[in-house]
């Protein structure tokens, strides 16, 4: 299995920065994963705590691509 595969992009495929088209990096796309494939129950907050925000940020131009706020669905 490539890296690719665990990546979930095939080659060539990754998401790139929508302001300055430079490709995601390992650890943006590692940060999506965990979104999309846990949700908020595997991010350790307490119980009064139940709003989070996981950003992606652009690590070549530093802009912010993707936002996702927990507690809002
Ligand atoms: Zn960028």
């Amino acid at each position: 299995m490539s890296e690719e595969d665990i990546d979930g992009f095939a080659p060539g495929a990754r998401p790139i920065c929508v302001f300055c088209n430079a490709p995601w990096t390992d650890d943006m796309i590692t940060v999506y994963d965990i979104d999309a494939s846990h949700g908020p129950g595997s991010y350790d907050v307490g119980p009064e705590n139940q709003q989070a925000t996981v950003d992606i940020t652009c690590s070549t131009c530093k802009r912010l691509i993707y936002r996702k706020e927990y507690g809002s669905w």
